[in-house]
Parts: structure tokens; C-alpha cells; sequence
């Protein structure tokens, strides 16, 4: 018989439809269809009484709002949300996998970046400024370094302008400001711009050279609009200085490194109801492969997890690591609590669109992609990591924040799961893309890497992708591939996270 619909755990009372289904489809067992369930969409299996639990990954999803037939369609308006796990007693350290998929292959081609920290995918200049105000300036420069510098040193790979938001107008005294301070300046240390500083600053800004240089803020590496005697003498002091340091860069060359010298993110983003059953698991298989062979590997997305917290709690290896989850899991409730919403803002009509009822389900999916792996360390907003495995790195859900906070950290490429589709990229690493089912990977397929949609029809399993992914993530970070994204210079704007005033 045809299989119409994929069940992910025996206590689930639900499934969701592998393709559309029309109203009255016998689906076997007795289940007719009450009405057309959309692809992705969930039908239940048995009948459900009013407030009965509706199950899905063998969690509780949400309650019946009303009596559910066996057969009929559920989605977002079927279901009421279950309460957030308690942050308070959260257990740690009672599911800690030490068996994790080995690693074909152990070590990667990446371009060192001191002697005992990440290495580089790939060799950027990048300008960072301390201001949005000089950004005007600086693109024109950039657009000059490219077409008249860049060609005469081609072992590296680009000029990257850090423009940003942030920088004055900004409460920059505030508690909460040093999340944007923090992201700016740790992300001067991202291992793909090689060490070398230079800096684009105004003269007046309240985010001083100073503030974000430190030590570093000094003629060699810093342009001072304001120093400068007009326009041209601001292009020209710029590009003698981008030249300078190219000509350092150059210099760089990819050596053979082993894997606990690669800092890679995860991300989600458009996400369905597939994501959670294909791409997702695939991407966390991969993952565990990664931290198998000593790499490091980010998963973010605060909103996206807070449901399924205590999943990750468990895998937390020591009580320091879970009480910090629990803390920044704490600290959003309360952001998003002030500014008058809740963890339900979250899913976006698309979301739901591809099948998505709520957080409950869209979290459940969402934290497939972090594998099995124990959870070794727990990072604030675009803080660096200090240890080396699976990690999570609290950041906003939104895929234009999550990327510059994890770049902030220090990943080096990113893997992203685009759900029900998005052309997002980074300019600073390069962006694998991987979908959840094989209508996507036909409607963009310049622009999807990797197709994990098999796995949904059986054709595939987990492992397979999962494996196909981890080769091409060390394909890409070695320099041997480049992502679509990458190819066709795909690149979203350092969107700074900063949850402060703005004056
Ligand atoms: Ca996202």
C-alpha cells in the first residue's frame, strides 16, 4: 500500500502527510481522510478528545481545543500550547552519548590562526568600523580595494566592510549594551579574517575606536574620518591601509589541520514540518560526526529550543553548563516579556504554512539539528567558546542575528536548513544549505546544496545525508567547494543583535 504519511515516534497519535492528501484517501488501519491534508500537514491517527494530549516526536505537541476525529487535518487553530519546561530543576548529565557516529575522515585544509586556536575556511579582509555613519565612505573605498587592489593578491579570498547599526545614538552605558559591544569586538578575532585589524572609525561616535580596539586601536590599524582632509583623502587613507594588510594576508596558506581546529554554526530558518524529520536530524548527524572527530559546532536559536529545554539540559555535561542554559533560556523570557509578547511569537505564517501548529513543534525540530552530542559548554550572545564539541550559543531565532552572533563566536561556515526556502548567506563564511524535501531542492536547485528530502520517502536514511553533509562541510571549509551561496556572493548584512535602548 502507498505510504501517505510518516510517523516519527509509537506514542505519537499524529503523522504528517508526505504529499497532499484528498478528502476521503482510505490511509489503511481504518483512517479516512475528514478533508485534504496539505504536504507537511499533520492528520491524526486515532480519534482525540477535547483536551486530549496530540503527540508528535513522542512529546506533547499541545491539547485538543475540540474533539478530533481520526483522519482530520491539525494545525495551528486545533491546538492550545503546553507550558514551557521549568527552568528551575532542570536535570543535567542523564543523557550523555559517548557513542557517536566516527568520523570518515579526521582532518581538514584550513588556514591557521594563532597557535592553538580555530583555523580559517577561507582568508577575508575585513574592515570593521565603529559606526554606521562612515559606512557611505567605506562601501566606496571597498568597491576600489576590490577592483584595483584585490586582483594582485589572490590568496585571498575577499574585503568584507562590517557595517552595522550600531555605535552611537545608542544607550551605550546600558546593562544589556554589552551584547552589541561584545559581538563587534569578538568578531574582530573570527578566525576567517586571519588576525589582522583594521578599523574604519568617524571621530565622534559614543562606540570609540578605543572601546572596540582596546590595545589594538592604533594609527596602523585604525582611519579616522573626522583626521582626514575630504573625501578622496578618506578613500585614499583607507585603501593605502587595505593594502598593507592584504599584502599580510597573502601571505596565509592552507595547511592540513586536524578537526578540533574547525568552529562550525547550525541554523534553521523557514522551517516546515519536514525540517524536523530530514534535514535537521541529517545536519545533527553530521554534527555529531564533527564533534566525534574533535571539531566544535554551534546551535543557537533561543525561541526555537526553549520548548524542548530539558532535552538539552539532560545532555548537559556538569551543573555550570545547565544552569547557564536555564540562565539565558531566563534572560529571553524576560526580554520578550517586556516587550509585551511570549515565546508563541515566534512561528511565521510560513511556518505554519508547511505544517508547523506552534513553538512546541517548530523547537522539537528545531534542536534535531544539535545530534546526540553532550553539550560541553553554553554561550551568551556572540560570546567565544573556551571549550571544544557541541555548544550552544544562545542568540535570536531570526537567521539575519543568529549568523553575526555566531560569526561572533568564531564559526568559520555555517550549515542552514531553509526550510520552505531563503537565499540567506554570510559574507564573512561560507553557508551550506540544506533542505527538507525534494520539491525544494527541484524549485531552487542552484541554490540548495544538499537534498535531504529522500529521507522522507524512504529513499535515503539519516546516516546517508548525514554523511553527505559532513563531507561537503569539509569539502567547503577546506577551499575545495565553494556553497551556492557563496558562488553567487549571497550575502545578508551584519544585523548586530541589541536589545538596549536606542536614544
Ligand atoms: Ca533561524
Amino acid at each position: 500500500m502507498k505510504t501517505y504519511y510518516l510517523r516519527i515516534h509509537e506514542k505519537d497519535n499524529v503523522a504528517i502527510a508526505i504529499h497532499a492528501i484528498s478528502k476521503g484517501t482510505d490511509l489503511g488501519s481504518g483512517i479516512v481522510t475528514k478533508s485534504e491534508i496539505p504536504q507537511g500537514h499533520k492528520l491524526a491517527l486515532v480519534d482525540i478528545p477535547k483536551d486530549g494530549p496530540v503527540y508528535r516526536y513522542g512529546v506533547v505537541l499541545g491539547y485538543a481545543l475540540s474533539d478530533i476525529q481520526s483522519g482530520e487535518w491539525i494545525n495551528e487553530n486545533s491546538l492550545r500550547l503546553p507550558i514551557p519546561p521549568d527552568l528551575e530543576n532542570m536535570q543535567y548529565g542523564v543523557n550523555i552519548v559517548d557513542r557517536l557516529p566516527k568520523a570518515p575522515v579526521t582532518t581538514f585544509e584550513g588556514y591557521p590562526c594563532g597557535p592553538d586556536g580555530y583555523a580559517g575556511t577561507r582568508n577575508i579582509l575585513a574592515i570593521h568600523t565603529t559606526v554606521q555613519c562612515v559606512t557611505g565612505v567605506l562601501n566606496v573605498a571597498v568597491k576600489r580595494i576590490k577592483e584595483e587592489l584585490l586582483p594582485k593578491y589572490p590568496n585571498v579570498d575577499g574585503v568584507v566592510p562590517i557595517n552595522h547599526a550600531y555605535g552611537c545614538g545608542v544607550a551605550i552605558d546600558a546593562p544589556q549594551a554589552k551584547i552589541p559591544i561584545r559581538a563587534l569586538q569578538n568578531l574582530i578575532w573570527n578566525p576567517n579574517f586571519g588576525g589582522e585589524i583594521m578599523c574604519v572609525a568617524l571621530g565622534c561616535e559614543k562606540l570609540t575606536a578605543d572601546k572596540l580596539l582596546g590595545e589594538y586601536n592604533t594609527p596602523e590599524n585604525v582611519v579616522v574620518l573626522q583626521e582626514c582632509h575630504g573625501f578622496a583623502a578618506m578613500i585614499d587613507a583607507i585603501m593605502m591601509m587595505a593594502e598593507k594588510k592584504l599584502a599580510k594576508l597573502d601571505k596565509r596558506r592552507r595547511v592540513t589541520l586536524p578537526l578540533s581546529r574547525l568552529c562550525i554554526g547550525m541554523q534553521c530558518g523557514g522551517s516546515d514540518a519536514f525540517s524536523g524529520v530530514t534535514a535537521n536530524p541529517s545536519a545533527g548527524y553530521a554534527a555529531d560526526m564533527l564533534v566525534q572527530a574533535g571539531a566544535t559546532v554551534m546551535f543557537s536559536e533561543v525561541t526555537e529550543v526553549r520548548d524542548g529545554v530539558h532535552l538539552i539540559g539532560e545532555r548537559c555535561t556538569n551543573e555550570r553548563v545547565c544552569k547557564k542554559l536555564a540562565g539565558e533560556m531566563r534572560w529571553y523570557d524576560s526580554y520578550l516579556q517586556n516587550g509585551c509578547v511570549d515565546r508563541s511569537a515566534n512561528p511565521t505564517p510560513g511556518n505554519k504554512k508547511g505544517g508547523l501548529s506552534n513553538i512546541m513543534e517548530k523547537a522539537m525540530g528545531s534542536i534535531a539539528k544539535s545530534g546526540t552530542s553532550p553539550i560541553v559548554e553554553v554561550l551568551s550572545p556572540a560570546e567565544r567558546p573556551t571549550q571544544h564539541g557541541m555548544i550552544y550559543a544562545a542568540t535570536p531565532a531570526s537567521d539575519i542575528v543568529c549568523g553575526p552572533c555566531q560569526l561572533s563566536s568564531g564559526i568559520t561556515l555555517q550549515v542552514f536548513m531553509p526550510g520552505r526556502g531563503t537565499p540567506y548567506g554570510l559574507a564573512a563564511a561560507p553557508v551550506i544549505k540544506v533542505c527538507s524535501r525534494t520539491d525544494m531542492k527541484d524549485q531552487w536547485p542552484d541554490l540548495i546544496d544538499i537534498n535531504a528530502g529522500p529521507i522522507a520517502t524512504g529513499d535515503a536514511t539519516i546516516e546517508e545525508i548525514g554523511t553527505k553533509l559532513f563531507e561537503e562541510i569539509i569539502a567547503v571549509a577546506s577551499g575545495k567547494k565553494e556553497s551556492y551561496a557563496e558562488k553567487y556572493r549571497l550575502h545578508n548584512d551584519y544585523c548586530i543583535f541589541n536589545p538596549a535602548p536606542i536614544t
